[in-house]
């Protein structure tokens, strides 16, 4: 899930979120994305990864780029947006 998260708490299930590298699957009508090695805060309950920030920005590039492609399954991992 991606979205804005208070006080390091899980808005899903009130657990404790830390931060960790996620795999996250984005499914959409006509593909499904898996982005992998995501900095997230990871809930310790639910296991709900929690994108936040500039991170969500590259995730949504990401996604937008591999969508173009138009393959049914995508697998890539995360990095930094290149810094020119
Ligand atoms: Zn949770």
């Amino acid at each position: 899930m991606i979205g804005e998260r208070a006080n390091n708490i899980c808005p899903t299930c009130g657990g404790r979120l830390e931060f960790g590298l996620a795999n996250i699957p984005f499914v959409f009508d006509d593909t499904v994305i898996v982005v992998k090695n995501v900095p997230a805060e990871i809930c310790g309950d639910c296991h709900e990864p929690f994108v936040v920030g500039s991170v969500t920005d590259q995730v949504m590039s990401l996604l937008n780029q591999l969508r173009m492609l138009q393959s049914e399954v995508s697998v890539v991992t995360y990095s930094e947006p290149e810094v020119v």
